[in-house]
């Protein structure tokens, strides 16, 4: 089927100078599988420090953007902006955004369409609550929430999906791989009826959420597991091992 893998780190609100030199020579040292695209989600400020540090061959993304190009927004970076300093991927909708700040499946499709016309590529992260997992809610909410983004743009080929079930954020608690490909398999089913056919075989659909060296070969060979999206582990040497699942 051709879907390129593809797994991120999401630094998160985490990293100093001394701490992202020691992330930046792993990267460095690797080695990375060359058939695995690898992209680093990194705090706003230290952006420009780690792209201008990091070998091409390992992108860089923001973890969140404005809705707009620029404009009195106190706080906010746009699409224009992280474009500006060589940095071509953002994260957007990640579930932290969605609880902590509020962020409605609307505002996430506006900042991902937003983005996309800006020349950035989405990691767009989706996925339930245990409370809508236990009520069998899980299809419902991820495709809820993948309708809100294909509501507002048409071209996906920028575009990676992240499904993130939110019990298994930071919590040591990862979906197996059966739960997983389950989520996968459906979403892309539905993508495949409710998008295009075209879109929904070519989306490449991330697992996230307590990815690790020791659990990412057997989710990454679930045939509708794409790659990874991986929050503590990616601060860790261990990240190179999850970069190379597959090998
Ligand atoms: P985790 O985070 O790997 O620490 O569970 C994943 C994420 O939030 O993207």
């Amino acid at each position: 089927m051709g879907r390129k893998f593809v797994v991120g780190g999401n630094w998160k609100m985490n990293g100093d100078k001394n701490q992202i030199s020691e992330i930046i020579n792993f990267l460095q040292t690797g080695p990375l599988n060359q058939d695995t695209e690898v992209v680093v989600g990194v705090p706003a400020i230290y952006l420009d420090f780690v792209r201008s540090k990091l070998p091409q061959n390992v992108g860089v993304a923001a973890q969140n953007c404005y809705k707009v190009p620029k404009g009195a927004f106190t706080g906010e970076i746009s699409p224009a902006m992280i474009k500006d300093i060589s940095v071509n991927w953002v994260i957007l909708g990640h579930s932290e955004r969605r609880q902590i700040f509020h962020e409605s499946d609307e505002l996430i499709a506006e900042k991902v369409a937003h983005a996309l016309e800006a020349g950035l590529k989405v990691i767009a992260c989706i996925g339930e609550t245990l409370e809508e997992r236990e009520s069998n809610k899980t299809e419902e909410v991820v495709f809820r929430q993948t309708k809100a983004i294909a509501d507002k743009i048409n071209d996906w080929s920028n575009v990676v999906i992240a499904y993130e079930p939110v019990w298994a954020i930071g919590t040591g608690k990862t979906a197996t791989p059966e739960q997983a490909q389950a989520v996968h398999r459906s979403l892309r089913q539905w993508m495949c009826e409710n998008i295009s056919p075209e879109v929904g075989e070519s989306i490449r659909i991330q697992y996230g959420g307590s990815v690790t060296a020791a659990n990412c070969k057997e989710l990454g060979a679930q045939p509708d597991i794409d790659g990874f999206l991986v929050g503590g582990a990616s601060l860790k040497p261990e990240f190179v091992n999850i970069v190379n699942a597959r090998q």
